[in-house]
């Protein structure tokens, strides 16, 4: 989550030194923060309850295979939608 907000100021910031207006660049950013945190926050281990979207510290924008914590092949078992 923290990197795509970072992604999403940094689209901002770029649109915004290249077009001088961020109107555009931050409703796009809006829609992409919420595109990717939806998923994200909805996914978890059936087992344990980690986030399969989180590898350490760092969130990705798949899930994980195998969790992080229990080790529990979540290609097997589908993860929570909640
Ligand atoms: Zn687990």
């Amino acid at each position: 989550m923290a990197g795509a907000l970072a992604l999403a100021m940094l689209l901002i910031v770029t649109t915004d030194q290249l077009f001088g207006h961020s109107t555009l660049a931050f409703a796009a950013a809006i829609v992409m923060l919420f595109l990717v945190n939806r998923p994200i926050l909805g996914f978890n281990c059936p087992r344990c309850g980690k986030n399969v979207f989180f590898r350490g510290k760092f969130a990705v924008f798949w899930p994980n295979r195998i969790c992080t914590r229990c080790g529990l092949d979540l290609d097997s078992a589908a993860p929570q939608n909640r």
